[in-house]
């Protein structure tokens, strides 16, 4: 590194993201002293990108001191939490100072909005890769799970999933797309994912079932199927495509995005029938992009109804879904 690590962890990461009156001690000690608030329960998750695995080698700064925290915002608004500190466990190679300036300035911008404050980290020298820990908060005894479903429950997904995978193969030049306006939004949608955090606590009470999309909506349904007991049909129909992505692919390949593609980091959660009616006022209110999709069934696995029939969906959806 062209700096010492002390500088680097005081130039970077000591003032990363906001300031928040319950971290006593946050970075520069051997460990930060937190003061969680009494009477809640607190939630920890974390989660790795590596370079070639998680991301293309090269991938914009920017986008990778995001995504390595929007990643873990996904999963605490998954719980139903509310964002609150972050360790930031960074390994990289011999970087410059422009390299760190754009990674930690994304990651701050992305930190300050969710109220989040990075209270420690480990910074070492090697092949990048970026370990986030956050740890969020959560009234006693609701936070939301991938069990918890039933079988009547109405099944709902945010946002449009399909856009992160078609932004994926566009940087990896696998798809080519001419219109260029469409390629930026899916590209963005890649790079720059939007965390649910919001949408995630006001479920609270109100979701029986909730996942975060991270590969692919079949396959995370079948894992929120499979922790709660139940199946779920999903009307093809229903799935909520973007402009961009339709654009991009066509509408029936479109789908096949939403269904198999992944990293949209978005919330797929279940409602049961009595709470619709508040689910429907949430929503009323600006709980913000949600869509009905279907539904939980007794028995196991997801359906998948489209005009044509009714396919059972499989990890490699694609072939079964394309006729
Ligand atoms: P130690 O030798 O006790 O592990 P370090 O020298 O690794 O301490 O870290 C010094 C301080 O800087 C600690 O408070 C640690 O939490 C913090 N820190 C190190 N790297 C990072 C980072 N990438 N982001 C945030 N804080 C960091
Ligand atoms: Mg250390």
């Amino acid at each position: 590194m062209p700096q010492g690590e002390f500088e680097l962890i005081g130039k970077y990461f000591a003032n990363l993201g906001a300031r928040r009156a319950d971290v006593r001690i946050g970075v520069g000690d051997d460990g930060a002293v937190l003061m969680p608030p009494a009477s809640r329960e607190l939630v920890a998750v974390t989660d790795t990108l590596v370079e070639g695995v998680h991301f293309p080698v090269g991938s914009p700064a920017a986008s990778l001191g995001h995504r390595a925290f929007a990643v873990n915002l996904s999963d605490l608004a998954a719980m139903g939490a509310e964002p609150a500190w972050g360790l930031l466990s960074l390994t990289i190679p011999d970087s410059g100072g422009d390299w760190l300036t754009q990674f930690s300035r994304a990651a701050g911008d992305l930190c300050r909005k969710h109220g989040v404050s990075l209270v420690g980290g480990d910074t070492t020298r090697g092949p990048l890769s970026i370990t986030v820990t956050m740890m969020g908060i959560v009234p006693i005894g609701v936070a939301l799970e991938r069990k918890g479903a039933q079988a009547g429950d109405v099944l709902f997904v945010s946002g449009t999933p399909g856009d992160s995978a078609a932004g994926l193969a566009l940087e990896q030049g696998r798809l080519h797309v001419t219109d260029p306006m469409s390629a930026q939004i899916l590209r963005d949608r890649f790079l720059f994912p939007t965390p649910r955090c919001d949408i995630g606590v006001a479920l609270r009470g109100l979701a029986s079932a909730c996942i975060d999309v991270s590969d692919g909506l079949g396959g995370d349904l079948e894992k929120l199927c499979a922790a709660s007991g139940c199946g779920a049909e999903l009307d093809a129909a229903a799935l909520p495509l973007s402009d961009a992505l339709v654009a991009a692919v066509g509408r029936e390949p479109a789908r096949e995005y939403s269904l198999s593609g992944g990293e949209d980091y978005e919330l797929l959660f279940s409602v049961p029938l009595a709470r619709l009616g508040a689910m429907t006022n949430a929503i009323a209110m600006g709980l913000g992009p949600v869509t009905r999709i279907g539904s939980l069934v007794s028995g196991s696995g997801v359906r998948v109804i489209t005009r044509g029939g009714v396919t059972q969906f499989s990890g490699t959806g694609f072939d079964h879904f394309a006729r």
